[in-house]
């Protein structure tokens, strides 16, 4: 079963494994903003752009 967000940056329409969890950060497959899941409903996801983080991730 997958479930279905709105990119809030480009409306792409974004299918998401159901066992994604609040908060969880996905890149917009087409846009490639971070994109954070704020609401999770029976069959659908809300998400909000996710604050810019500078983290190290070795690069
Ligand atoms: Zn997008």
């Amino acid at each position: 079963m997958t479930k279905k967000g709105t990119c809030p940056s480009c409306y792409f329409e974004i299918e998401v494994n159901d066992d994604v969890i609040l908060g969880e950060i996905l890149e917009c497959p087409d846009c490639s903003s971070e994109l954070e899941i704020i609401e999770i409903k029976n069959d659908e996801v809300v998400f909000q752009i996710a604050e810019e983080v500078e983290d190290d991730w070795g690069e």
